[in-house]
């Protein structure tokens, strides 16, 4: 029998059957995944078969396999140097909350989080939040960079969690999928997701400060079913994702307008820093290309993540 898992919390994991029934689980013996040295063997998200478990006064299950994931998302394990803890799993879309002002939302905090995205292999949607507050140069800023965005093949939303606006669109590109929602701290997260599902508390709030000890602390992601046919992670205390180790070579790749230039640079393994002829620098001072964009690029190349790291995890 198969099931999904809802939520783990150490050595039980709660499962959705396909009656729609959870069952708490847990694994027998050693359980390790191939390729991955992580300090959960099963996530949130995860598909599993398991089999039944029958004692006198309750009915449990033991998980017997882990189905291949599509994705998943990680953050470092700071004791164990070379493990990570296994945030989530098999998600479908990304949602990106930007506000323009309170609090703002920098171009290299969203450059950042699509690189992120990309190397995970996870689809990511920019929803700016807040319509409702804009003033004319507000406007301007957000309609620059919904432009930037949306010419590089990123979806765009315009919503207001507050009066409702873009919801309903929002909604349908949330149905049938497992969503996550990132973005700073006051973007309008809980707002959001207590205008598409009012009776849902989530906890991504409730992490009080003696709770959250810097980045340390394990938060348990938890998978929630939304009435018009949508499943949410929650990852409490978590604003983004973490950093996943990539090959200086490889960065170029997951900024999109600069992968589809790639072939026309020289050198085939140009950085588009130094290097002469280098195609994705053309485009630039030619203004084809963000600036913004080029900005962050050769910010994550040098390896400057310490705002970063600040911004997506509590403090
Ligand atoms: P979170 O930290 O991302 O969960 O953000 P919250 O949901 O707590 O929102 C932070 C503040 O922004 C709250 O005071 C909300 O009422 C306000 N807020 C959220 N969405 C909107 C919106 O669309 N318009 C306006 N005007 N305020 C909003
Ligand atoms: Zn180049």
């Amino acid at each position: 029998m198969t099931g999904i898992v809802y939520k783990s919390t150490g050595s039980w994991y709660t499962i959705k059957t396909e009656n729609g029934e959870f069952l708490e689980c847990r694994i027998k013996g050693k359980f390790r995944m191939k390729g991955i040295k992580s300090t959960n063997p099963i996530a949130v998200g995860d598909v599993v078969d398991y089999d039944i478990e029958n004692t006198t006064d309750e009915t449990t299950g033991v998980i017997t396999t882990i189905h291949d994931r599509k994705n998943y998302i990680v953050r470092k394990s700071v004791n164990l140097s070379h493990q990570v803890h296994i945030i989530a799993a098999n998600i479908d879309v990304v949602f990106l909350l930007v506000t323009i002002n309170n609090p703002p939302t920098t171009t290299s905090f969203i450059d950042r989080f699509l690189v992120t995205a990309e190397a995970y292999g996870i689809e990511a949607i920019i929803v700016f939040n807040k319509i409702d507050t804009f003033d004319e140069a507000t406007l301007d800023e957000q309609l620059y960079l919904q432009h930037i965005y949306s010419s590089i093949g990123y979806q765009c939303l315009r919503i207001s969690a507050q009066t409702g606006k873009g919801i309903d669109e929002l909604k349908a590109l949330m149905k049938d999928k497992v969503s996550m929602f990132s973005g700073h701290s006051g973007v309008g997260k809980s707002t959001l997701v207590n205008t598409l599902e009012p009776t849902l508390n989530l906890k991504t709030k409730q992490i009080s400060s003696s709770h959250a000890q810097g980045q340390h602390t394990t938060t348990f992601a938890e998978m929630f079913d939304l009435s018009f046919g949508a499943k949410i992670i929650d990852t409490p205390g978590i604003r983004g994702f973490g950093i996943v180790d990539m090959e200086k070579q490889e960065i170029g790749d997951y900024f999109p307008e600069f992968f589809a230039l790639k072939d026309q640079c020289k050198f085939n393994n140009c950085l588009h820093k130094d290097e002469p002829h280098c195609a994705v620098k053309a485009a630039l001072e030619k203004d084809e290309i963000a600036w913004s964009r080029y900005k962050s690029y050769i910010q994550i190349l040098e390896g400057d993540d310490e705002q970063y790291r600040a911004d997506i995890y509590d403090a």
